[in-house]
């Protein structure tokens, strides 16, 4: 492909995009496909010869296109938002052609390992300090890390990869971390000849959007000796609001933070945000331990990453803080309204505290049942919900994602479920 075909082929695709998604909500949102459709579709080996780009293009609709879940459908509730902008998509272009490599950047996961791992050195550090008759490998075998019952399952991933204990903290009804359940376990665990190291706190837990205590949770930490690692994955992004600042009161005890500006924020998929209160514990813990210095040459695991803070830089410019502040005020206020209609139907329950743009939701009936009414949604294909695990119950999550959902899809997706709960509801009278 020559310029001037690039100068066409990308006005045509331009063309493409804009289409694609400005008639996304008339597309299926998730595929009525099994995994392996693709095999029959396309050839076994790469084609030896080049051929046209329109037949590319053609084959985008025939071939890719069947068996894509549109996430970014105003039908699509699942997860939690993934960002996507026209300016980031730009931007994403610019970063193609610019094609440098870039040494910063992450993902939420790597953050809350690479966080670990710096507290791991840090604490051997400071126990062989005080105790030089032991062994790195002895103090290695008693850390121990905390984190959530309700953390993401990359942070139980992270102590794994880390080769240490983590221990599970129970949360409140509010599904929170609370100081003194967190504190009881360090004691029992110093008791036990343990040395307690890293806490990795959640703003804006997974299954249903809880906020552990960081006014609590966070002077324990600082007292303890042991690295708070922030997890603010989704929910970092609304804290451009002031209203939402309240959250993150505490922050200050915090020794690392991170947020996912691809997930909440308008910069497409991948961007996320890695503050470190101080560099030296990363950059220089890596350095001095043997087994650190192989894993980690500067501040991660992969040394080359993509220009992603140029999409951050367009969004920023075109959107403006206001403009971001709307966009998160419209999910969670689309949130407020889908949780009002649930309310509003005493078949119902909401689950947990609604407090940016997730709803957790229920049937009043068994678990047997809600899984049904789950599977009947997603069959239907009219919309697409993933579910979640709170007190043993089988919750629906109902997550605002795309940056076109309006009122009206509110109101369509919640007729629709309240109709099949109905249908559901009927047919297990009739059985009785
Ligand atoms: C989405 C999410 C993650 C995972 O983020 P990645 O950037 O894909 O690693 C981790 N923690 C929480 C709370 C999340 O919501």
């Amino acid at each position: 492909m020559d310029t001037a075909e690039f100068r066409h082929r990308g006005k045509e695709m331009v063309d493409y995009v804009a289409d694609y998604l400005e008639n996304i909500e008339q597309r299926p949102v998730y595929p009525d496909l099994k995994p392996g459709y693709l095999r029959s579709l396309i050839p076994t080996e790469a084609p030896t010869d080049p051929e046209s780009y329109d037949d590319i293009m053609k084959d985008v609709e025939r071939v890719i296109m069947p068996g894509i879940t549109h996430w970014h459908s105003p039908h699509f509730y699942a997860y939690f938002s993934a960002a996507s902008s026209y300016p980031a998509m730009l931007a994403d272009m610019l970063c193609g052609a610019i094609g440098c490599i870039g040494f910063s950047w992450g993902t939420a996961s790597e953050a809350t390992l690479v966080a670990l791992l710096a507290a791991r050195c840090k604490t051997i550090r400071r126990v062989q300090a005080s105790n030089p008759e032991l062994s790195e490998g002895e103090i290695f075998s008693k850390l121990v890390s905390y984190a959530s019952e309700q953390s993401h399952s990359s942070v139980e991933r992270a102590a794994r990869i880390g080769g240490v204990m983590m221990r599970k903290v129970p949360t409140d009804s509010n599904y929170a971390v609370r100081g003194d359940v967190l504190r009881k376990m360090i004691e029992e665990d110093k008791a036990a000849g343990l040395v307690p190291f890293y806490f990795c706190a959640t703003l804006g837990t997974t299954p249903s959007c809880a906020f552990d205590c960081l006014s609590e949770v966070g002077p324990i930490c600082n007292e303890e000796n042991l690295w708070m690692h922030i997890d603010a994955a989704y929910a970092g992004s609304a804290f451009i609001c002031p209203e939402f600042r309240p959250l993150l009161n505490g922050v200050e005890f915090a020794d690392s933070f991170n947020f996912n500006p691809h997930k909440w924020l308008l910069v497409n998929f991948d961007c996320s945000a890695m503050w470190v209160k101080r560099r030296a514990d990363i950059i220089g813990a890596f350095k001095l331990l043997l087994w650190c210095s192989s894993v980690l040459q500067h501040w991660q695991i992969p040394l080359g990453r993509r220009f992603r803070s140029l999409k951050m830089w367009f969004v920023f410019r075109v959107y403006g803080l206001s403009g971001l502040q709307a966009h998160i005020r419209k999910h969670v206020s689309l949130a407020k309204e889908f949780e009002r209609l649930v309310r509003a139907d005493k078949r119902f329950e909401i689950c947990a505290k609604v407090v940016m743009g997730l709803v957790c939701f229920r049937l009043k009936e068994s678990n047997e049942l809600n899984q049904k009414l789950l599977e009947r949604i997603n069959k239907s294909r009219a919309i697409h919900l993933v579910p979640c695990q709170l007190s043993g119950h089988f919750v629906l999550r109902f997550a605002i994602c795309s940056r076109s959902t309006e009122s009206h899809h509110i109101q369509r997706a919640w007729s629709h479920i309240s109709q099949l709960a109905s249908e559901l509801l009927l047919e297990i009278n009739h059985h009785h």
